[in-house]
């Protein structure tokens, strides 16, 4: 058998992070975990860290950091943004999964890029908030972005093996290879057909309740605002380098079919399955190989009919908002993921309604400035808007 895998796994006490571990567990032969590291639950990931038999870790927060070296005064406790920089950048690394929520991921995304590492990224949020220049820097080393998100691993899957010769001979990454269309499936979350005032009344409980995945909060609220698909349509944008109109999305409330995409010769690919994180997240550490795994099967003769609609931005405003943010380009994407962050916080803290959540985005990206998305305008600008929107709330 080959020598395993090497995997650093950073955000892994969420969902992704747990699934990854899942993954890593069903397939001891083909990987090993060099390295953990989650935001603030300690417990968590000192008990993550014996199981797997890792020796080093870290916590973004400096307290849960002195928390774990008091559970276990064995391991080696990293912390802050420039501990997961160092894990990320380590030469043992290997692929470091990428599942912090939110923007803290850019750092030790553009840490393990710049080391040569690939990333399987789950963090859709490092794209949205600096597309530009994370896919410059990974362009800059040859290091891969292998996307974990379900429907971009979707487009990646359809993709494979496709010649871009003709137009793109500098590219053998699965960039535009005479692609004419991505469309991302979407389930529609679980207010899919409930009427507009439904998002001023909600509760959390019901916003966290999505018909079809279990995943953290914060992108379960983004699910059922389906502002969630408007992060993945610019997610899109920068891993397979097409233009806005060139990126759709279609309602799919069974969520089988992940994403579909169609070339220029009119042929259209899809890739099916059934509701499993595992899939995506084991295809980006097998990529190119396929690892065989346990899981459950697609039955269509059992499913009979799968269903698709058009998307309907009057009551999903937070998709039109990342339209018109994509097309803005520049720090614009940063302002709305930025504001929806902030948002999201405010709804789960019970200090705002659910439709709050597009109109404090909205008013947040009327007020942005525009300029070049460097490294510390994105910075000050995540951090401007942060402080802007929770003003408000
Ligand atoms: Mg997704």
């Amino acid at each position: 058998m080959a020598e395993r895998k090497k995997i650093t796994v950073l955000g892994s006490t969420g969902s992704i992070g747990e699934h990854t571990l899942r993954v890593a567990a069903e397939q001891p032969g083909r990987l090993e975990i060099t390295a953990l590291a989650a935001r603030s639950n300690a417990d968590r990931l000192v008990a993550q860290a014996r199981a797997c038999h890792v020796k080093r870790v870290c916590l973004l927060d400096p307290a849960a950091a002195k928390r774990a070296r008091e559970l276990d005064p064995s391991l080696d406790v990293l912390e802050g943004s420039a501990g997961m920089c160092e894990l990320a950048s380590a030469p043992n690394a290997g692929i470091v999964v990428m599942a912090l929520v939110g923007l803290s991921g850019l750092e030790p995304t553009l840490a393990a890029l710049a080391a040569g590492h690939d990333v399987a990224l789950a963090t859709k949020e490092v794209l949205v908030g600096a597309g530009e220049l994370v896919m410059a820097e990974a362009a800059r080393t040859g290091a891969k972005l292998l996307p974990v998100d379900s429907e971009h691993s979707a487009v990646f899957q359809c993709i494979q093996g496709i010649s871009d010769r003709s137009d793109r001979s500098d590219r053998s990454d699965g960039s535009l290879k005479n692609i004419s269309r991505i469309t991302l499936t979407a389930s529609g979350g679980p207010f899919f057909n409930k009427p507009l005032a439904n998002f001023e009344t909600v509760s959390i409980a019901e916003t966290l309740a999505h018909p079809k995945w279990r995943m953290g909060q914060k992108i379960s609220v983004d699910s059922a605002t389906m502002m969630n698909k408007g992060l993945e349509l610019i997610e899109a944008r920068w891993l397979f380098d097409l233009p806005p109109e060139r990126l759709d999305v279609v309602v799919h409330p069974e969520s089988i079919v992940h994403a579909l995409v169609e070339f220029a010769d009119g042929a259209t690919l899809a890739q099916l399955s059934p509701p499993d994180m595992r899939v995506a997240i084991q295809y980006a550490l097998s990529w190119p190989d396929r690892w065989p795994a346990a899981r459950e099967r697609l039955d269509l003769a059992q499913l009979r009919s799968l269903n698709f609609f058009a998307p309907d931005e009057t009551r999903f405003p937070c998709l039109a908002l990342a339209r018109a943010a994509m097309k803005s380009g520049g720090l614009m994407p940063t302002v709305l993921n930025a504001a929806n962050e902030i948002a999201v916080e405010g709804f789960l803290a019970g200090k705002i309604p659910l439709a709050s959540v597009p109109r404090l985005i909205e008013r947040a990206m009327e007020s942005a400035e525009s300029g070049a998305p460097n490294l510390q305008a994105v910075i000050e600008t995540d951090a401007e808007t942060r402080a802007r929107v929770g003003g408000w709330l």
